[in-house]
């Protein structure tokens, strides 16, 4: 017997069960689509959320300062123009309740609200291979049997807290940035410790620095972050957002991250003469966006020479706003190049280190060595502290996934396969789990190169039309043979690994193994436009390559 036959599978009260044609999993920006998709393809679905509230990391990311890196007017959905002229946005970046406000409308709206059940964790989904129908049941005690399931349950959605020794004993207030709570936290007059400089620590520290009485930032990797320009959008932002939506959808489609910008095409780095290069990237700075990861030279994802030249660019830029030079040297990276790691916004982020009351603990020179009642112990210091803040980031791709005990053909469990060999085909579908679906899974372009409303539109609508095809065709089910998994998983290394993203292997865009040793790139880098013209090929095929009952 392998290994993912091992575990036993839990108990499912069948006779109980509700049947629809498909239950969708989550109610973030991902599961508020596909429902809305599907129930306008005439399916019966049911949506589950585990949250009390609507928004998915919108619900759950309610930490202050939290706010979306994806700029005006890229962050929201793309399938009707209806809705897009309804868009009130306020910011050039919104933060996190305007965009739990946004998705609110959409829910209520478009009417979904009844098709989810909210407080209701999924814990299992078990195939049953005669029937071809998926039984999922609940914390709830119950069950449902849908012929499809779609795990829209985000790539970034279950925490991960190190297990520093002693972490239980501390008797102030610790929390998760991704667990915030809903009641107000006040943080003047605290002293407060983060661990995390990821694009979330980056938001709470600059947040927090001019509140707290002393905040203790606890880093383990250096940022190279990008400045954000934040203005406010105005009733003209907006009407020329309402006058652009046809062209823009067309073009964000094809786009290399989801955003489009008003520029020519980056030039290679060699094309661009020597001294007209720092002249590009400062006009690029000044945006104030993502784009210096996209478009600072055409190669820059996979020549060392170019990604070195804006890495010392960027660094210089932090340099020049930190004061003391010994802690600037903490605060800039040098092992490894911009643009290999998730690049970060920030709004004042280096100067908090600037402040009296802020004060910067490098992991590396002192490890945590345990946490007691009363603060964090590293070296040989102990740091006082009253509150506990983890910025420590996501169990990503899987997590949320594996969190599910899954059953496909015989029994297997997709957490125990996953365990040994992590593969995917296009971050959909699985080999030995039919008309199980997923979004924003590993192999797929998903959150770490691509702007989600944009990844999950075309990930959303494939699905659906997947589903679509196995109905018109009187099917039982559908699933990729293990051949065109293998494909795409050969496909996947050959072109993610030798780009300069996959040489970084600290970051969450790589697996930890239970070792904590890094495994797969979970991103997929051969583009978005390779990417969906796979996607594109599978379904005008007639599903070439894929297994049907
Ligand atoms: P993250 O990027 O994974 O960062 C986690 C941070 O915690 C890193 O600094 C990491 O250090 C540190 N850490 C983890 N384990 C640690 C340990 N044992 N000891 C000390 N430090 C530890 O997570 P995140 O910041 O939550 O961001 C995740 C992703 O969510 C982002 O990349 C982005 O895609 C998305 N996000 C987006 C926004 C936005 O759009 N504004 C905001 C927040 C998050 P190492 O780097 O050394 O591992």
């Amino acid at each position: 017997m392998s290994a993912h036959l091992a575990e036993r599978p839990q108990t499912l009260r069948s006779a109980d069960a509700q049947i629809v044609d498909a239950v969708v999993v989550g109610a973030g920006l991902g599961g508020i689509y596909q429902l809305y998709r599907l129930l306008q393809d005439g399916l019966k679905v049911r949506t589950f959320e585990a949250a009390d509230g609507i928004g998915g990391v919108w619900y759950w990311n309610r930490y202050p300062g939290a706010r979306v890196d994806s700029h005006f007017p890229f962050y929201q959905y793309w399938f009707s123009k209806e809705l897009w002229d309804e868009g009130a946005w306020s910011e050039r970046f919104p933060g996190q309740p305007e965009i739990e406000r946004y998705l609110n409308h959409v829910v209520d709206k478009y009417d979904l609200r009844r098709h989810i059940s909210l407080g209701t964790r999924v814990t299992a989904a078990t195939y049953n291979e005669e029937t071809g129908t998926w039984s999922v049941s609940t914390d709830k005690g119950g069950v449902v049997r849908a012929r499809f399931v779609v795990f829209n349950t985000g790539g970034l959605s279950e925490p991960m807290v190190p297990p520093f020794p002693g972490h239980e004993l501390f008797a102030g207030e610790s929390y998760h940035t991704s667990r915030w709570p809903k009641a107000a936290t006040d943080f003047s007059g605290k002293r407060v410790g983060v661990f995390g400089t990821g694009a979330t620590g980056i938001q709470v520290i600059q947040t927090l620095a001019p509140i707290v009485a002393h905040l203790t930032v606890f880093q383990r990797t250096p940022q190279y972050a990008i400045a954000i320009r934040n203005p406010q959008i105005d009733k003209q932002d907006l009407a020329r957002m309402r006058t652009s939506f046809e062209g823009l959808r067309e073009k964000v489609h094809k786009s290399r991250g989801g955003f489009v910008y008003d520029s020519p095409s980056p030039p290679r780095f060699e094309d661009v003469p020597p001294d007209q290069r720092e002249q590009r990237l400062e006009s690029i700075w000044s945006d104030g966006n993502l784009r210096l990861w996209s478009e600072s030279f055409a190669d820059s994802g996979v020549n060392a020479e170019a990604a070195a030249f804006v890495s010392e660019f960027v660094r210089k830029k932090i340099r020049a706003r930190i004061r003391d030079a010994r802690v600037a040297a903490k605060l800039v990276p040098t092992d490894y190049y911009f643009g290999s790691r998730r690049v970060p916004l920030e709004n004042g982020f280096y100067e908090s280190f600037n402040r009296e009351n802020v004060e910067l603990v490098d992991l590396r020179e002192e490890p945590v060595t345990s946490i007691d009642a009363t603060g964090i112990n590293t070296g040989t210091r102990h740091h006082d502290l009253d509150t506990i803040i983890y910025a420590t980031g996501f169990d990503a791709g899987v997590g949320s996934i594996n969190k599910i005990d899954i059953r496909g053909i015989g029994g297997a469990s997709l957490r125990s396969l996953w365990q040994t060999s992590l593969s995917t085909t296009v971050g959909m579908q699985v080999h030995g789990f039919p008309n199980l679906f997923m979004t924003m899974a590993p192999f797929a372009p998903a959150a770490a190169i691509c702007n989600v409303p944009v990844c999950v539109d075309q990930q959303c609508n494939w699905i659906a039309d997947t589903i679509g095809f196995v109905r018109e065709k009187g099917l039982k089910s559908i699933q990729p043979s293990a051949e065109t998994e293998a494909a795409w998983m050969a496909h996947h290394n050959a072109v993610s690994e030798p780009t300069l993203l996959g040489q970084n292997r600290n970051s969450w865009y790589r697996r930890k193994g239970p070792d904590g040793a890094s495994r797969e790139l979970l991103a997929y880098m051969g583009g978005i436009p390779t990417y969906r013209a796979a996607c594109e090929k599978m379904r005008s095929s007639g599903y070439e390559g894929f297994e049907f009952s």
